[in-house]
């Protein structure tokens, strides 16, 4: 655990989070700032920057859950595609340095996009999660 990242502070529970799963070793919550509906992220518990850093079962955790989370958004919103990503180091867009798996249904002919600044609403991420976790 690292006192200063956020992430950890969530698998601690001192950080709120609409969370969606979890188990022995990875979280999925759903992203404050989801660049489409139902953005969710599925992190390790153990506390590691990236892919280099992170251990053997922590990432077969994170794709285990990664699979079963999408499922889950494919039955709550069926969307046309599901986009799946892991971004390491700031020159790939990489901004919390815990290793962190990005699910994002898709729209056709939606722009692509890593990011937005624009908050989700609360009513609509608790929705989901609660949705989600019905559905896993
Ligand atoms: P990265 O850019 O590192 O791949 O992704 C970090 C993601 O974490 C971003 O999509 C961002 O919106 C999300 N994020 C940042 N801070 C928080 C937070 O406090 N709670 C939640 N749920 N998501 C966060
Ligand atoms: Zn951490």
């Amino acid at each position: 655990m690292n006192d200063s990242c956020i992430f950890c502070g969530i698998v601690r529970g001192s950080a709120p989070a609409f969370k969606v799963y979890e188990d022995d070793h990875t979280l999925a919550f759903m992203d404050i700032f989801p660049v489409t509906d139902g953005h969710t992220l599925v992190i390790t518990k153990e506390h590691c920057a990236d892919l280099f850093a992170a251990s053997d079962i922590a990432l077969q955790g994170v794709m285990a859950t990664a699979q079963r989370v999408a499922r889950a958004l494919r039955r709550v919103l069926a969307p046309d595609g599901l986009m799946v990503f892991q971004l390491n180091g700031a020159a790939a867009g990489q901004t919390v340095y815990h290793y962190h798996m990005h699910l994002m249904p898709r729209t056709a002919g939606e722009p692509l996009a890593l990011h937005t600044r624009v908050p989700g609403d609360p009513a609509r991420l608790r929705e989901l999660a609660t949705a989600l976790t019905a559905a896993l």
